[in-house]
């Protein structure tokens, strides 16, 4: 079997593209996954940003930076 120059030339400008497409997108996935898990046990204060631990049936809960009160789900008038 022989491998023409194209083919080659082809093997060498793919190879690294898969690898990198690969590569990202494994990062994206392992990114989303504890971004989820982050999310299920953490609340992002809605004045400050701040993330803090929060029960899991807690309705309200306080930022301990800011003391701002932040519902869980969101404001709905604020949104
Ligand atoms: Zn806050």
């Amino acid at each position: 079997m022989t491998i023409s120059l194209t083919q080659l030339l082809l093997a060498v400008v793919l190879l690294p593209f898969l690898w990198v497409i690969i590569d990202w997108m494994f990062v994206y996935l392992g990114d989303r996954r504890t971004r989820r898990r982050q999310r299920r046990v953490a609340r992002e204060c809605h004045l400050c940003g701040k993330h803090y631990p929060e029960g899991r049936r807690v309705k309200v809960s306080t930022c301990p930076d800011c003391a701002a009160q932040n519902v869980r789900g969101g404001h709905r008038k604020l949104g």
